[in-house]
């Protein structure tokens, strides 16, 4: 049987904290003390340093974050010039931005500066949103996901667990998202942080893994990535999440908090006799 390949993706964040907005699950909202890292704008040449050494360790796909509500155009310009930069020295690597609530006419300007696909987490489910934020609402996320749709970017959109939604609302929740058939859509667990308003246990592997499992029986051509909370639900017992249909993880940090060392999870590839692949070459995910 041929070895399945997993797709490693890698995170920048250029501008980190001071958000005004209230996601109750967040650490760079400026309304909890979290004591994370406050910066802006990381230059351009830090942050294709960054992409080079983490595709130096197979990863094919990079995804520009900035905290905060949404795309400003000052915001968006910033994007779409370390966009085109990272693009002209790697042309093979996948560029993904995350940059929150966007219109169609931001989108469309990344898109003609090397962005490939858009990251706009609908979260949970929409009977569930009100009581994970107040400063926006559901229909703001999905209007986003729908733009970026309508301009011909790859949409990438999932969401986190283990916040305090039901099982219903797991199922609420991933049919809004069958409906978008998000060409990727990440997973995140909850990490409970005593700074968040958040009051929820770290969810049990055995329940993580039936949302991994619900994901991909509802998003079955969606490439499904493992992102935040892999490390700290399923330590050193990963491969059933490959088995059960995680397609690619999070290579190096997260947005605020440090994930296993690359080498680390290469090497947990190979014991596991997975193979790495390339989100342009293997997936056609060229827009
Ligand atoms: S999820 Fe985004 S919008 Fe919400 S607090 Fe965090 S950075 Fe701000």
């Amino acid at each position: 049987m041929m070895a399945k390949k997993i797709y490693l993706c890698s995170i920048s964040n250029v501008t980190s904290g001071a958000c005004k907005e209230d996601c109750f699950y967040c650490t760079q909202s400026a309304k909890y003390n979290t004591n994370i890292e406050i910066y802006k704008n990381k230059s351009k040449e830090q942050v294709l340093e960054e992409a080079k050494q983490l595709a130096k360790f197979g990863a094919s796909g990079f995804c520009l974050v900035t905290s905060g509500l949404g795309l400003d155009s000052k915001k968006c310009e910033y994007i779409a010039t370390l966009s085109s930069f990272i693009k002209s020295a790697l042309p093979k690597m996948l560029i993904i931005a995350c940059c929150g609530i966007a219109d169609r006419d931001s989108l469309k300007y990344l898109k003609e500066n090397g962005v490939d696909s858009y990251n706009h987490n609908l979260e949970t489910a929409e009977s569930n949103f009100s009581n994970i934020c107040t400063t926006h609402s559901f229909y703001d996320r999905l209007e986003t996901c729908n733009n970026v749709l309508s301009v011909g970017l790859k949409l990438c959109s999932g969401g986190i667990y283990g916040i305090g939604e039901s099982f219903e609302q797991r199922i609420e929740f991933l049919k809004t998202l069958k409906e978008l058939n998000p060409h990727s859509s990440p997973i995140n667990f909850y990490i409970p942080n005593d700074a968040l308003p958040i009051k929820q246990p770290k969810i049990s592997k055995d329940e993580a893994l039936e949302c991994i499992i619900m994901s991909r029986e509802m998003l079955k051509d969606s490439i499904l990535m493992l992102a935040g909370g892999r490390e700290v639900v399923f330590e050193n017992e990963q491969k059933k999440i490959f088995d059960y249909g995680i397609d690619a993880i999070v290579l190096g940090n997260y947005l605020t908090t440090s994930g296993d060392k690359p080498y680390k999870d290469l090497e947990m590839l190979q014991n596991y006799h997975l193979k790495i692949g390339h989100l342009i070459e293997d997936r056609q995910c060229v827009v």
